[in-house]
């Protein structure tokens, strides 16, 4: 319901807007309350448009002249809470954004005097709606059996589309910006779709891949795999590695002898996606981003032996050799092979909290130590990682758990370690924080780096990991 009312309060506005000659720029310009940054940086896919700084006020503006109508990107924020929302343009469009930091998606909302901004303004409305759905599906709609589960599913699709053409029979949209609507929507339900098997099989203990109805993934005729507007659709680009991911179950259990699936294991899953994208995707951006996808999470979650990520990375080489990503992901697999077990912990530097600067190396030496990681910009996450450490410190006496914080200012830090009582003797900050997470490769907050005698243990572990 609120919905369709917001659309129609977009009506109300647009309804007065007189066709104008249109201009070859576009106007794109906002305000962004509580920033974390002090620049906004806008993308064409993976490539850097422009990029501009705050003023005094927080407002910032981009006069762009010969792009192409289509779909784009804006980041603001620093690494740990960098946010992303897309925006599309078409020559003579004045887009003006107001967002909040402190709930970016909710806050954002787009206006202008030319069609872009209802689009827009759409696609943001999507997106939220379907934030609120994804909760209810995940806890409860995927324990439904298939025939319902589809069944609900294709309504909430349908009402979506009920809205989309409401839109359109009030508004004039050009056929690519309708096409990027209704791609939002289709995609966004595909993708639970492909999911399914998991999530029930989560729910439910049952493993329901082959006793799919033969309907289930009727959808799958429609799908296109060479859409080159829609690469860097959110909506698009998840579905596209759920879909992968199902596949490569799917010819597994298929297609492996009982060997292969006996030993079915990170590098096993990973290399039949390789040969999945690399057999079904046509479009070369796609691809170079589907393949980036598998390989970053690979390298970052496998927490593999040596061995398998060497033999991962090859055939990464050999199935995608002219990678756009290609440079990024030798370094993050150079990265990976020195914090193997056996190698010596980083000398990364780090400041006490009399400002005093000492190497990872150093801090292990002679220890058993695990390092873990938080920042100001978590509060929730710095409670419960510190109530975890704390736990840990009296169940694993032989260990001492080191706090190393990221980005975040020194009298906030110092702050934070005196209110919440943590021993200053076992609390460092990070000097150089793109360093320490790109050496560390730190992906999410959960990592610990467990190192004896300034050497690596395992540096893929996690502060909640069982096996801790
Ligand atoms: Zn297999």
């Amino acid at each position: 319901m609120k919905k369709i009312a917001l659309i129609f309060s977009f009506l109300g506005v647009l309804g007065c807007v007189t066709q104008k000659e249109k201009s070859e720029n576009v106007f794109f310009a906002g305000q962004i309350v509580n920033p974390t940054d002090n620049a906004v940086v806008l993308y064409s896919g993976d490539k850097v448009i422009d990029s501009t700084l705050l003023d005094k006020n927080n407002r910032f503006s981009f006069q762009l002249s010969n792009i192409k109508d289509g779909l784009y990107h804006f980041e603001h924020g620093n690494g740990l809470k960098k946010e992303l929302q897309y925006v599309y343009f078409e020559k003579g469009d004045s887009i003006q954004i107001r967002l909040n930091t402190l709930d970016f998606d909710e806050s954002l909302v787009f206006s202008g005097n030319e069609s872009g901004a209802e689009l827009n303004n759409f696609l943001i409305d999507m997106f939220l709606s379907h934030e609120e759905e994804e909760q209810m599906i995940y806890r409860q709609v995927y324990s439904y059996e298939p025939n319902q589960f589809s069944r609900f599913i294709d309504s909430l699709r349908s009402l979506k589309i009920s809205s989309l053409n409401a839109l359109l029979s009030e508004v004039e949209i050009s056929k690519t910006a309708q096409n990027i609507a209704q791609a939002s929507i289709d995609y966004s339900y595909f993708n639970y779709k492909e999911e399914y098997p998991f999530q029930h099989k989560r729910h439910l203990g049952q493993n329901v891949i082959k006793n799919l109805p033969v309907d289930f993934y009727d959808y799958r005729k429609e799908i296109g795999y060479s859409n080159s507007h829609l690469n860097y659709l959110r909506p698009y680009h998840d579905f596209m590695k759920a879909h992968i991911k199902n596949l490569s179950f799917a010819n597994c259990s298929f297609d492996c002898d009982s060997v292969g699936r006996t030993t079915r294991n990170h590098l096993h899953v990973n290399r039949h996606k390789l040969s999945l994208i690399d057999s079904l995707v046509e479009e070369a951006e796609l691809k170079d981003n589907l393949f980036r996808n598998v390989a970053i999470n690979y390298l970052l979650m496998a927490n593999d032996s040596e061995e398998n990520i060497e033999t991962f990375i090859d055939d990464f080489r050999f199935r995608s050799e002219n990678n756009r990503h290609r440079e990024e992901i030798e370094n993050l697999y150079e990265r990976i092979k020195k914090i193997q077990p056996q190698q010596e912990v980083p000398n990364i530097k780090v400041a006490n909290i009399d400002g005093k600067n000492i190497s990872l190396r150093d801090i292990s030496k002679d220890k058993k130590v695990v390092f873990y990681f938080w920042s100001a910009a978590d509060k929730k996450h710095f409670k419960n990682i510190v109530k975890q450490a704390r736990h840990l410190s009296n169940t694993k006496k032989d260990y001492i758990f080191v706090g190393i914080n990221i980005r975040t200012d020194q009298a906030t830090w110092k702050g934070m370690v005196a209110t919440a009582g943590l021993n200053k003797e076992l609390q460092y900050k990070a000097n150089d924080f793109d360093e320490i997470m790109k050496s560390l490769a730190i992906s999410h907050l959960n990592k610990c780096v467990i190192t004896e005698n300034a050497t690596i243990l395992n540096a893929f572990s996690d502060l909640y990991a069982t096996s801790l």
